[in-house]
C-alpha cells in the first residue's frame, strides 16, 4: 500500500498555515493545528461542564423517566 501523505500543511480547521502554529496532526482528510486541538479541549470541556450542571439541576424532574439510564459513573 502506498502512503498517502496529506496533501496540505494547513490546518483544515482555522486554514492557517504551518507558518502559524507549532503542531499539524494529519488523519486521513483533515488535518488540524494544536490551536483548534485546544479551542476542541475548551469545547469539550465546557459541554461537559454544561451536562453535568444540567443533569444535576434536572435529577429531580426527570427522575422517574430517566429509569435505568442511571449508570454508575466514577467520573
Ligand atoms: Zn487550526
Amino acid at each position: 500500500m502506498a502512503k498517502t501523505k496529506a496533501a496540505t500543511s494547513s490546518c483544515s480547521f482555522c486554514g492557517k498555515s504551518k507558518e502559524h502554529f507549532k503542531m499539524l496532526v494529519s488523519g486521513l482528510a483533515a488535518s488540524i493545528c494544536n490551536e483548534c486541538i485546544d479551542r476542541c479541549n475548551k469545547l469539550i470541556r465546557d459541554a461537559r461542564q454544561r451536562q453535568a450542571a444540567a443533569s444535576t439541576s434536572n435529577k429531580s424532574t426527570n427522575d422517574g423517566k430517566k429509569k435505568g439510564k442511571n449508570k454508575a459513573r466514577k467520573k
